[in-house]
């Protein structure tokens, strides 16, 4: 990506790092004391859900299993049932398996190497990174949306990122990170809360930014984004989401297994509850008992 004006890189994420360490939010996967599996259990679930509403879940999750053995000990369904309402429950299933993974594989702890990671039930490229600096400081890019969206803008001088490009984010990520460890790990976390807090998809609040003086995008006169519309997310009502976590919910409450006339009851669309039903035992989030009836696995 060309760069119309980029700025001195380490003299950038120095800035970045500066506001970070004086106004990050007190998270508790970040403290000194988190674990290595705290910190992976805290990954999986801020895949796709906000930090707000993460923040009991993962506390929840780690009184109830402080440590890979605890977890994998525990029934697929207990953890699918403790996701609770957190969304996309895929997660909740991934993560026991992966929970699983460490106990039969690595002793009971969560590995260090990058391969190990990645063939973790549930673990793709971004999460393995993720783990490796925020876990085991190491250093190494971590790109999510957020840290996409400010080195597009502060370093590119575009008012959005274009499609991901691992390859090239990385590189590009990488080349403004510090050479120490630590100092690169302060910096991943401090471009990811940037573009959490202040240089957001909503709006860009460039006139509380750290880096306002330095970026790229500012300096070009903030253009107008001239690519393809960002994707929205889908719609939430009356989507196939919305059916599963109708089934997920009546499934959760219940300690028996359920009828599937009970399941569907009151589906707006029976056809649209049916398909729903049928992709959680597809997925492992349901089972059909001998019966013909549904229950957590
Ligand atoms: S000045 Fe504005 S566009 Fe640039 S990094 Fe800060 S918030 Fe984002």
């Amino acid at each position: 990506m060309a760069s119309p004006n980029p700025p001195a890189d380490t003299a950038f994420t120095a800035a970045v790092s500066a506001w970070y360490l004086d106004q990050r939010r007190d998270l508790p996967w970040r403290a000194d004391d988190a674990t290595p599996w705290g910190v992976l259990v805290s990954e999986f679930m801020l895949q796709q859900t906000q930090v707000d509403r993460v923040l009991p879940k993962w506390h929840e999750w780690m009184r109830a299993w402080p440590t890979p053995t605890d977890l994998a000990q525990a029934g697929a369904g207990e953890a699918i049932r403790a996701w609770g309402r957190l969304g996309y429950p895929r997660r909740a299933a991934w993560l026991h398996a992966a929970a699983q993974q460490i106990c039969a594989e690595h002793d009971g702890q969560v590995p260090n190497r990058l391969s190990d990671l990645l063939a973790l039930k549930g673990i793709g490229d971004y999460t393995a990174r993720a783990v490796l600096v925020f876990a085991f400081h190491q250093r190494h890019p971590v790109v999510d949306t957020n840290v996409r969206r400010v080195i597009a803008r502060a370093i590119g001088g575009h008012a959005e990122p274009g499609s991901p490009k691992p390859a090239a984010d990385h590189a590009q990520t990488e080349a403004i990170l510090p050479n120490d460890p630590e100092s690169a790990r302060i910096a991943s976390y401090a471009l990811m809360e940037l573009g959490a807090l202040i240089c957001t998809a909503r709006s860009a609040k460039c006139d509380v930014c750290p880096v306002q003086h330095m970026c790229a995008w500012v300096a070009a006169g903030s253009p107008a984004h001239s690519g393809p519309k960002p994707r929205r997310q889908a719609r939430f009502e009356g989507s196939d989401r919305q059916a599963r976590g109708r089934i997920m919910s009546r499934l959760r409450a219940s300690e028996q297994s359920v009828a599937q006339e009970a399941l569907l009851q009151d589906a707006p669309d029976r056809q649209q509850a049916e398909r729903a039903l049928a992709s959680l035992v597809a997925d492992g989030l349901a089972v059909r008992t001998r019966d013909g009836e549904y229950q957590l696995p």
